[in-house]
């Protein structure tokens, strides 16, 4: 049989070298992570290391000499700490956005005003007035306050809530065109992101998509042809994330707002962002090409959506605003019992509506964000130079740059200012954004012609301290190896 593990030999088994499953989990060195994990979670990552190992062994042809080699060093325990750190980075968690890209999906899109976050916490950890009345004890509606804020800002009858945009256009597809047919402009055949294209929801809505015009144009007179007897719904949908540029035409919502009405056909215009103007606040216009809801909602159409997170700079969320009857009929539809806001999205979303209405709308991240200036973004990136500058082995330049508003709102606007140019001896622009993005807290900055660049726009008030952290741990692991 195969010779014991002390007496090696060209003809000894090199796999007896490697530990069993049981002696690595009662390693004292991740006796923390093995209490809070489980013994089957870390079981399964010394399994996985193990396995890998065997087949190293394998491939390569190893010998007793040749794996004792390789498994010097403790090598094997690395990489069990190694999956441990990973571990330990999952999960959803406070990030450093100098991205330059202000609605970034991948990061959160907009962050919520401090008020509204501390609002927010304390509706989660606590009770909360929900769907109570105050005065008699009995059940009212959950969004009655919400709807009377959203139509003094948008000038629209109602307005319900529901968990995001893409759930707005579903619940406007089951209440208005489920088993009905919806006219789309073939312009406007939507993909947002991944798996959600307008042509797609119609369908698992149960409704049939009757697609009229051409891609670069669409006349009023291709809806009025394709409006038969079961026609449910006039939809208009904003090209959020691209442009037709060129020989275009699309319909006037107005008309559209009036054929709907000429043949008792409800309308409905998805805004996608849903730009708000406030008293008392900087106007979001130079976004450019993004319609005011409230002027979308006096066009006349039935209903209006947008989203929460985009623009308006709350909580993700998709708005519906627009006649009481339609909002009626949304709020009646079984959808939307499924789809509606829990209650920390609905107070976050209403206190941010009341900043708005206060005439605190510039104080909202994402739209001061939206609207700083060339000169403010240079002001935070002298002081921030000031700042990391001392850090060893750095070298820091302020230059010119673009931001962009992000999450395909306003795809053709970039957002001139400044930057802070990193530059690392030794360690590339897109190692150095990797380490940053392991660090903590993560830091997502952006490679751009070759170099590392760190777009303070996105940065929030009092993250410079964190980012020089994190900066700080990437610099130290460079200069350590
Ligand atoms: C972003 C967007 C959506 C989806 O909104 P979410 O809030 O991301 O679900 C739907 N329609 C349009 C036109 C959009 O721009």
């Amino acid at each position: 049989m195969s010779a014991a593990p002390d007496s090696p030999g060209a003809q000894a088994n090199p796999f007896r070298l490697l530990p069993k499953v049981d002696g690595l989990l009662a390693d004292p060195r991740w006796e923390s992570q093995r209490e809070r994990l489980g013994d089957a979670v870390l079981g399964d990552m010394i399994r996985s290391v193990l396995e890998s190992w065997r087949e190293r062994i394998t491939s390569e042809g190893w010998d007793w000499e040749q794996t004792q080699a390789a498994l010097a060093g403790e090598r094997l325990a690395l990489e069990v700490r190694a999956l441990l750190d990973v571990e330990a980075r999952r999960g959803v968690r406070h990030a450093i956005n100098v991205s330059g890209v202000v609605l970034n999906t991948g990061l959160g899109r907009a962050p919520v005003h401090h008020a509204v976050a501390q609002r927010m916490a304390q509706v989660a950890g606590g009770f909360c007035v929900l769907e109570v009345d105050r005065e008699t004890g009995r059940r009212n509606q959950r969004d009655a306050r919400l709807g009377e804020l959203l139509s003094r800002l948008t000038g629209a009858e109602a307005g319900i809530a529901v968990n995001n945009n893409a759930a707005a256009v579903l619940l406007l597809m089951h209440a208005f065109a489920k088993g009905r047919e919806a006219i789309v402009s073939r312009g406007e055949l939507v993909e947002i992101g991944g798996s959600f294209r307008i042509p797609e929801v119609l369908e698992s809505a149960g409704a049939r998509l009757v697609a009229v015009g051409a891609t670069n144009r669409t006349r009023l007179a291709d809806y009025r042809q394709a409006i038969v007897q079961t026609t449910g719904l006039l939809l208009k949908v904003h090209t959020s994330n691209y442009r037709v540029i060129g020989f275009t035409e699309e319909v006037d919502p107005k008309e559209l707002a009036s054929l709907g009405r000429e043949h008792s056909i409800p309308s409905a215009w998805d805004l996608g962002s849903g730009r708000i103007e406030a008293r008392g606040a900087n106007s979001l216009d130079r976004i450019g090409g993004e319609t005011e809801v409230r002027e979308a909602v006096a066009s006349g159409v039935d209903v209006v959506t947008f989203s929460g997170d985009k623009l308006l700079g709350a909580p993700q969320a998709g708005l519906l605003v627009g006649t009481r009857e339609a909002i009626a009929r949304l709020r009646n539809c079984p959808m939307y019992r499924a789809l509606r806001l829990d209650k920390v999205g609905l107070a976050g979303l209403e206190a941010t509506l009341e900043l708005l209405l206060e005439g605190r709308g510039d104080e909202l991240p994402a739209r001061r964000m939206l609207l700083m200036g060339g000169a403010e973004t240079k002001r935070l990136c002298d002081e921030a130079k000031v700042e990391l500058s001392d850090l060893p082995g750095i070298t820091v330049r302020v230059v010119a740059s673009h931001s962009e508003p992000g999450s395909g709102s306003a795809p053709t606007v970039t957002l001139p200012g400044y930057c802070l140019q990193v530059d690392i001896p030794g360690l590339s622009p897109q190692r150095a954004a990797t380490a940053l993005r392991l660090a903590t807290p993560p830091v997502f900055a952006r490679v751009q012609e070759d170099s590392l660049w760190l777009d303070l726009r996105t940065l929030l008030p009092g993250e410079l301290a964190d980012l020089r952290r994190a900066l700080a741990q990437v610099l130290d692991a460079h200069l350590g190896t």
